[in-house]
């Protein structure tokens, strides 16, 4: 059987590795402590906080009955939110989604963490060389040590950190150059006595912000009132490299302007900054495959930058491999 690495264990790379196990003797590499990428949750002291993506939606049959299995399992649920637009418009605030949303219980990264089980996943190790040694590939940490070597190596980081690991011959490097990808703030606000609210969520319009969720009112979650804050991707983009103290402190000024509520000095207070949230334009193919050379590369800057986007990028890739290898 070849030996198959996968970097990252979010959503694309555990799904590659379960679709590939009994292709393959399948390793996934992951540099953070925990599984979920950008499916993730923080926990401080009581507070839960899904940071990164918010929800699931499912357009397509794959991801639907995929969802389905896991709604089952009861590691997702459907979520509808009291749900609000921000500044109210006039024509009255409430508002609800046409097609159904989901989440991951009791956090957004509880969906990896059952994918995650049985596999073998090497946690807290960041992939930094792929080179060429005989027929096959090594890969090297950030320390200069050895990881070990592998038939394939098969990455899911962001578009632009796939391009900087694979070699340069690799085929899909043009592809990679092409996709853009957006960042994002998220601003995780813990408060001791709980707001009044009547709302789970808020989209906001020509602000800094773009999105509020009430962590604590999301289906499966215990504990404190924990409220999470995003911004546009556009606001990120133009605030990247400034003080973070200082986009913090604006970010919470934003959220009490938009709101009209006065959070104090909340007990829990964080922004934590994204580089690499959303995909402003994508790849141009489903996934990056160069059978010749044993390298390939997927992820949701394959397509629309959603999790659903991710699930077909390595799904699609899954069965190219699994075809090829037989
Ligand atoms: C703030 C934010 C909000 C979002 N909101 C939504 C939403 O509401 N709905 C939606 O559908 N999608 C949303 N998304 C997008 C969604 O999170 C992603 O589309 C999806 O999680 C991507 O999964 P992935 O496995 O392709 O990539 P990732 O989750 O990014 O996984 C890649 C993994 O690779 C690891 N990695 C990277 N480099 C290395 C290395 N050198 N060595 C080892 N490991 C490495 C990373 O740590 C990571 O765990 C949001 C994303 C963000 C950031």
């Amino acid at each position: 059987m070849p030996h198959i690495a996968i970097i990252g264990a979010g959503l694309s790379g555990l799904l590659l590795a379960h679709r590939l196990s009994d292709h393959a003797q399948v390793t996934v590499i992951e540099k953070s402590r925990g599984v979920g990428g950008r499916m993730s949750t923080r926990r401080a002291d009581a507070y839960r906080f899904d940071h990164g993506a918010q929800y699931m939606t499912a357009r397509g049959a794959e991801f639907r009955a995929f969802l389905d299995s896991h709604l089952e399992a009861g590691h997702v649920a459907r979520w509808s939110p009291r749900l609000i637009s921000l500044p109210d418009d006039g024509a009255g605030a409430a508002r609800s989604w046409t097609a159904p949303r989901y989440v991951a219980q009791p956090g957004m990264n509880s969906l990896c963490k059952a994918m995650a089980e049985g596999h073998a996943i090497r946690l807290g190790i960041e992939v930094a060389t792929v080179t060429r040694k005989g027929e096959a590939w090594a890969l090297g940490d950030t320390s200069g040590d050895a990881i070990g070597t592998f038939d394939w190596v098969l990455s899911t980081a962001p578009s632009v950190q796939t391009q900087r690991l694979l070699p340069q011959g690799f085929s899909g490097q043009g592809a990679l150059a092409a996709a853009r990808m957006m960042g994002c703030y998220s601003l995780m606000i813990g408060l001791a006595r709980p707001l009044d609210l009547t709302w789970d969520a808020a989209e906001v319009r020509d602000a800094p912000l773009a999105w509020i969720a009430v962590n604590s009112a999301k289906p499966g979650r215990e504990g404190p009132q924990s409220i999470l804050c995003q911004t546009s991707n556009a606001w990120a983009q133009d605030n990247l490299d400034r003080d973070q103290a200082q986009v913090r402190a604006e970010v919470l000024e934003c959220f009490e302007q938009v709101t009209g509520l006065a959070v104090g000095t909340p007990q829990y207070l964080a922004l934590h900054r994204w580089r690499y949230a959303s995909v402003a334009r994508d790849a141009g193919q489903p996934y990056l495959l160069d059978a010749a050379a044993g390298l390939a590369a997927c992820g949701d800057w394959c397509g629309a930058g959603k999790v659903e986007a991710a699930f077909d990028s390595a799904s699609g890739l899954a069965r190219a491999i699994a075809d090829h290898i037989g």
